[in-house]
């Protein structure tokens, strides 16, 4: 006897609200209509040269089997020695860090690691696209606490909000400062906020913090791990990763640090996601963690003139463009442009204006929140901005 082919989508029903993701559906569109593509948030240049030789080293060097599950010592000294150069936080490089493929899967971990079902998770508004689905694949529940420009146009949450998204059942927040798609920094006194509350409700903090070295000069705050605050390193697992620092996002090397219990709790799930990745890109990574500090402030300098460029390019197209003060995106509000519906408004863009956005209300809960919201990315060669902003301005 044969049981029968149950047929319908074989999906698991959590997973089945996330569809495509925006960036595969407004990268095709780009593609169609050849339009300027500032909508996902790639470089378009590669990282240093003293990282891509290492790579190349390595992989003429006997890399390229199985790291340690932990992450190749080399690269876990490198990420320990950056924590304590950058931020004054120590780190032991054997037992509180992990290396893992990207954040994303450190993220993915941490959550499966921390969450039983129904766990509740606080995290803020708009968000990563992939801090939802983690949270469901756990049976966890999302709380989320919205953030919305001010008249000034920096972002900002409201305490009372956040106060009301803690309850018994919190396990864990999920923080990311500097912020993507707002590219708001969090103050001090935001994050003190978050850490009295979770010290109140004995929450764990998961902090993606892959944007550490992208705070521009004018921002409202510097960047401050949350790590650092009283009493929180031994309840935060701080993430971050090569991608964004180094300009490559394709090798997906990320990290985990914090408290033994903590790390050793997401390699205990990450054995068994994908165990070890990018052996040979490992040493590479801990050459450009090494870098001298010029590498990171020339970094910084200039993502902070490429946002210079495209904020003045859009300003003058009609735009009302909020504060960017980290990451690689802008925001901007489409009203004075008459728009109403940030969907309907980027899809039209290509056709419009020859110009891809990603609608920011893809990132919310509270779609009404976002729904005049766009993000446009400005980790782009000039060049690349010129002709975008010559497109937006005819
Ligand atoms: C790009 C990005 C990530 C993913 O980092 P990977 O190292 O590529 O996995 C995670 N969080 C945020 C906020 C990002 O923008």
């Amino acid at each position: 006897m044969t049981a029968e082919f149950p047929g319908g989508d074989p999906l698991v029903e959590r997973m089945r609200p996330f569809g495509t993701t925006i960036f595969a559906t407004m990268s095709a569109l780009a593609v169609k209509t050849g339009a300027v593509n500032l909508g996902q948030g790639f470089p378009d240049t590669d990282g240093p040269a003293e990282m891509l030789d290492a790579a190349a080293a390595a992989l003429r060097g006997g890399f390229n089997q199985y790291p340690p599950g932990p992450g190749l010592p080399v690269l876990r000294e490198a990420v320990a020695a950056h924590q304590r150069r950058f931020w004054g936080l120590e780190y032991d490089p054997d037992g509180e860090v992990v290396v893992t493929a990207g954040a994303t899967e450190a993220i993915a971990a941490a959550i499966l690691a921390l969450c039983e079902p129904g766990d509740e998770v606080v995290c803020f508004e708009p968000y990563y696209d992939s801090y939802a689905a983690s949270i469901a694949l756990a049976r966890a529940t999302r709380r989320p606490v919205t953030l919305r420009p001010g008249p000034d146009g920096r972002y900002a949450f409201d305490p009372d909000q956040l106060r009301a998204a803690f309850g018994p059942r919190t396990r864990l927040v999920l923080l990311n400062s500097p912020h993507n798609p707002t590219g708001k920094v969090f103050t001090r006194a935001e994050l003190q906020l978050v850490a009295d509350l979770c010290q109140e409700y004995g929450a764990y903090a998961v902090t993606d913090e892959v944007y550490e070295h992208l705070v521009f000069d004018d921002a409202g705050s510097p960047h401050v791990p949350l790590a650092t605050l009283p009493g929180m390193r031994e309840r935060t697992l701080r993430i971050s990763s090569a991608g964004k620092t180094f300009s490559c996002t394709g090798w997906k090397v990320g990290w985990a640090s914090g408290p033994a219990a903590l790390v050793s709790a997401v390699l205990r799930v990450k054995q068994f996601l994908t165990f070890v990745n990018a052996g040979p890109l490992q040493p590479a990574v801990a050459v450009a963690l090494n870098l001298p500090d010029t590498y990171f402030t020339g970094f910084t300098t200039g993502l902070q003139s490429q946002r210079d460029q495209l904020r003045a390019g859009l300003a003058d197209a009609g735009f009302t463009v909020m504060q960017a003060e980290g990451t690689y995106f802008i925001t901007t509000d489409i009203r004075p442009l008459g728009g109403t519906d940030g969907i309907e408004f980027c899809l039209a863009l290509p056709e419009r204006s020859g110009v891809v956005a990603i609608p920011s209300q893809v990132f919310y809960d509270d779609k009404d929140a976002g729904r005049h919201l766009i993000r446009f990315a400005f980790c782009k060669r000039p060049e690349v901005l010129t002709e975008a902003i010559t497109r937006l301005n005819p």
